[in-house]
């Protein structure tokens, strides 16, 4: 039987000597694994479509449900990823980040939307690597059903959080005075409007927001954190990518002034 798919790829292997193996996302079948037969070899018209971080329109030919592309036609690129090994390692990053939460055999119209907004923006630039990432972190918390509770303190309840923190082993934010002992990262009011956003806003407003660095050093924090609490793995493309712009994955960052002593 054969069946046309949009599919992001998120991955590629190679596998004998001119094959792929691709694992893809699809709005209809959600996270699938796919041969791409002779992908790797010169005279191959699939070549350029089948790779990693290529969004392509895939004609599969599907037998006891094994899926094999036939024909692929690249319907966006991401050229901006190719240019900046900054910019590929970050989305690669979004990559096994989607990988990880994608189910299998069942749609994932949101994650597929969510990845392609996310890697056009960084691929254009839009918006700027860090904002980028710390709201496609939160969103797809939110989307996985791990969206941390941001309306109010979680303690007290007031909707006017005092000098807000967010408690990264619960989920939620709360007041300064209200985490007790609990440990905490700092917030600001300005980055929990901007939580809030990430998570409600429509798909396509997504960064339709502004943040002075100093917040948005915080908003990533806490979404980098919050996401990989979420998975409850380290995740190898995160820290490559640390590497690479020089820093260091902003669990091991939290200042002590943030944790209270011996509540590591
Ligand atoms: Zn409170």
């Amino acid at each position: 039987m054969y069946l046309t798919e949009n599919a992001l790829i998120l991955r590629e292997v190679r596998f004998r000597e001119s094959d792929r193996i691709l694992t893809a996302l699809t709005a209809d079948l959600g996270k699938v694994t796919l041969a791409a037969h002779g992908a790797l070899s010169k005279k191959s018209r699939i070549a350029a479509a089948t790779q990693q971080l290529t969004y392509a329109e895939l004609t599969l030919f599907a037998k006891d449900g094994r899926y094999s592309v036939r024909e692929a036609v690249t319907r966006e690129a991401f050229a901006g990823l190719r240019s900046e090994l900054e910019r590929f390692a970050l989305g690669t990053y979004l990559a096994e980040c989607l990988e990880l939460f994608a189910s299998e055999g069942q749609p994932e119209p949101d994650l597929l939307q969510l990845g392609l907004n996310s890697l056009y923006a960084v691929s254009e630039g839009i918006g700027g690597l860090k904002k980028v990432k710390a709201a496609f972190e939160l969103r797809l918390a939110g989307l996985e059903g791990y969206a941390p509770a941001t309306d109010s303190c979680a303690v007290c309840g007031r909707a006017d959080i005092q000098e807000p923190v967010f408690l990264p082993d619960d989920g939620m934010t709360v007041c300064r005075k209200c985490r007790k002992d609990r440990r905490s990262l700092p917030l600001s009011d300005a980055a929990l409007t901007a939580m809030r956003h990430i998570l409600n806003a429509a798909p396509k407003k997504m960064l339709s927001f502004s943040l002075e660095d100093a917040d948005l050093d915080l908003l990533a924090k806490v979404s980098e954190n919050w996401l990989l609490h979420c998975t409850g793995r380290e995740i190898s493309s995160l820290q490559y990518y640390r590497n690479l712009i020089g820093g260091v994955l902003s669990r091991d960052t939290e200042g002590p002034e943030e944790i209270p002593r011996g509540k590591e």
